[in-house]
């Protein structure tokens, strides 16, 4: 079997299981060992009854205690057993397995392993795994078993079944990495990394294939970068423009000072722009940093000399966002710039009007989504390309847009909080400005970390907010690999919210199944003011700028990863009102409240991740929760900054002796240029 073979040829797999798989994204077998799992699941050792801790899955061992008995309906039947240790007594219970009874009756020491729920009466062990006698238990001691990610009617015993019969039948005895880099960094084999990370047989087979497989990702995407950067570097500028003096006036009128660090790097810029070379520059800003304003500025000065200038945004709530700030500045300081909006969801007609006005030149800052790059935009004579939210869009996309001009200043705009040292290499192809300090009108963000039985004061301090003009936004839980039930959420939280909170109070709700047109109307409402409330899901975490909002509270913070919390945070304390977020937690695990207590402590992106990471440890098994900034399969920038040093340096290596294996293995191009930096 080859790795290109469709998985239809693995015993077991029909034409409706292959309909799963290639839900998944799986269509080969090479896909299907690249797909790697999404954590582990460990057979730790069993803890004493009276330290279990509701909402995580967890192992007694104890004696059986009393009668097993048999209640509930007919349809749900319920099978109750008490185990009994020193420590304490623990309720124990099965759904439709009547014949427990049976299997159970003879008493003695069994071991359990099982979700930890809380009832009214107590805490009681749901439908675990038995391990009857105790002694089968030490069999799997240990183990880790794999889980992935899956869709509706996909089980993981399937995706197992087929992953061990894929790498039964595959020849892997080719690797795929230099022999000379694989020994210096001291690399596992390309063999033995993929059955070590499907299948490891303790957690030092893990770290041994992670290693591996992240180091191999980085190292494609870098030798990537760097054969971008051989295109662009020392590009001759094709349009040397100085400051245009309107600019220079319009910044005197805007009705704040531009920040030291804006002035910075606007000053960066617009050297870059006057110079032999083309700019290629990347502006890394935490959010609300300001960094809108600096584009529009690089916008402006393109257009008032003549030129065209495009920036591109991830979604059409943004660009439509931007689009309407940037006609707001030009009109209300009575500048001729023709701007116009391109996304994917105008109509035809509309479309036709933004393409034919680009393509004369009427229009000289366009604005948009990934609409932009499509073939049928043609531009006139496009001199800067803007990319807001990099870290939405994939290198390849980056580039497209640059093609649609004629070598055009390129700028990238991200919030993505990494250390210079990183980013030199994670960037490479660009320059970098970073701005460091935020707007000095800014109240920092107070933060409180609560439990669920807070909810009601915070939705009378809500009350107090919006008495006071203020608006509030809370983020529900996303439901992992559910969109229906996280719009049903999304739905019925507003309703409830509604009730709750009474007449004189308009809730909307947003969330990604919805149209666009809808999407625009619930955001446009929320500017206006003419709603309160808004309730959504993290559709909401990008870009989005609306300075009256001061309240954001977060529906089971703990779900979330922290830089993400970060950025939802980053939502509120855009203006000159006091702003408070709300983290709600749906746990009372300790772990989680000193996870969540970071952001309380410190506003700073990167100190965020990295205690985040300390915190976590190296290799986290449970749940891998990575950093979610950067969409590599599985290297994680933060936690294995390590070994991205390393690849960069082994980069640097294969191009100066122009290794051999360069030639054969590179390039994969198409995936590693795919991924969102
Ligand atoms: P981000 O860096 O997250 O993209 P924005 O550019 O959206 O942030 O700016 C956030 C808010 O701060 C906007 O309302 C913007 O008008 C305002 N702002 C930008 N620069 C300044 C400044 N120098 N002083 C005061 N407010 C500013
Ligand atoms: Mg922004």
């Amino acid at each position: 079997m080859i790795e290109a073979a469709k998985i239809k040829e693995l015993k077991g797999i029909g034409e409706k299981t292959e309909k799963l798989f290639q839900k998944v994204g799986i269509d080969t077998v090479g896909d299907l060992i690249r797909y790697y799992p999404r954590g582990y699941d460990v057979y730790e050792e069993a803890v004493p009854i009276s330290e279990l801790e509701a909402g995580k899955v967890m192992t007694v061992t104890g004696a059986i205690y009393g009668r097993v008995l048999v209640g509930g309906s007919p349809r749900m039947q319920v099978t109750t057993l008490h185990v009994k240790d020193i420590t304490g007594t623990l309720k124990v219970i099965w759904f439709r397995m009547p014949f427990l009874r049976n299997t159970l009756a003879g008493g003695g020491i069994i071991t359990l392993r099982g979700r930890i729920a809380e009832r009214r009466d107590g805490i009681v062990m749901e439908h675990p795994e038995i391990f009857y006698p105790s002694e089968k238990y030490e069999e799997k001691r240990g183990a880790l078993q794999p889980i992935y990610t899956l869709t509706a009617g996909l089980t993981n015993n399937a995706v197992i079944k087929a992953v061990r019969q894929a790498l039964d039948n595959l020849d892997l005895s080719a690797e795929t990495l230099s022999p000379e880099i694989r020994l210096k960094y001291h690399l596992a084999e390309y063999n033995y990394a993929l059955r070590g990370i499907h299948f490891p047989e303790d957690k030092e087979v893990f770290y041994h294939a992670r290693n591996r497989l992240v180091f191999e990702e980085f190292l494609e995407f870098i030798l990537t970068l760097r054969k971008l950067k051989d295109g662009s570097e020392k590009l001759k500028n094709e349009y040397v423009m100085g400051i245009h003096p309107e600019v220079e006036a319009f910044i005197e009128k805007l009705p704040f000072a531009l920040t030291g660090a804006q002035k910075k790097v606007w000053e960066e810029i617009t050297a870059d722009m006057a110079s032999d070379t083309v700019m290629s520059r990347l502006v890394q800003g935490d959010v609300g940093s300001g960094k809108t304003i600096v584009a529009v500025l690089a916008l402006l000065n393109a257009a008032l000399n003549g030129y065209q200038g495009a920036m591109m945004a991830p979604t059409e709530v943004l660009a439509r966002q931007h689009y309407e700030s940037v006609t707001k500045y030009f009109e209300d300081y009575g500048l001729p710039v023709k701007t116009v909006l391109l996304t994917g969801s105008m109509t035809a007609k509309e479309k036709r009007r933004a393409y034919d006005r680009i393509e004369c030149g009427l229009a000289k800052v366009i604005i948009g989504t990934h609409a932009l790059i499509q073939n049928a935009v043609n531009y006139d004579n496009l001199a800067l390309v803007i990319t807001d939210e990099q870290h939405r869009f994939g290198v390849r996309q980056r580039e497209t847009f640059a093609e649609k001009g004629m070598m055009p200043h390129v700028l990238v705009m991200s919030a993505t909080p990494i250390p210079r040292t990183l980013a030199i290499i994670l960037y490479g192809d660009l320059n970098i400005s970073v701005i460091d300090e935020l707007p000095s009108n800014r109240l920092p963000i107070k933060n409180c970390v609560v439990d669920t039985t807070y909810r009601q004061t915070a939705y009378s301090f809500m009350r107090q907010q919006i008495a006071k003009g203020r608006q509030c936004y809370i983020i529900c839980p996303m439901v992992e690999d559910s969109e229906h039930l996280e719009v049903e959420n999304v739905t019925d939280y507003a309703a409830a919210l509604k009730e709750e909170l009474g007449a004189g109070i308009v809730v909307d709700h947003l969330h990604g199944k919805m149209k666009q047109k809808e999407k625009d109307a619930v955001m446009d409402r929320f500017a206006e003011k003419e709603s309160h409330v808004l309730v959504s899901t993290t559709v909401i975490e990008v870009g989005i700028d609306v300075p009256n909002a001061t309240v954001m509270m977060i529906e089971n913070a703990e779900r979330f990863g922290l830089a993400q919390l970060h950025q939802l945070r980053g939502r509120v304390g855009r203006g000159k009102h006091q702003s408070y977020c709300i983290f709600m937690s749906g746990s009372k695990a300790k772990e989680t409240r000193e996870r969540l207590d970071i952001l309380n402590k410190t506003n700073d992106g990167f100190k965020i991740a990295s205690e985040d990471l300390r915190l976590r440890g190296p290799g986290d098994l449970f749940g891998i929760r990575q950093s979610g900034l950067m969409n590599f399969k599985i290297a994680d920038v933060y936690q294995d900054a390590k070994i991205l040093k390393q690849a960069s340096e082994a980069a640097d290596w294969l191009l100066e002796t122009n290794n051999e294996w360069l030639k054969k293995q590179f390039p994969r191009y198409e995936e590693v240029s795919n991924i969102m930096i």
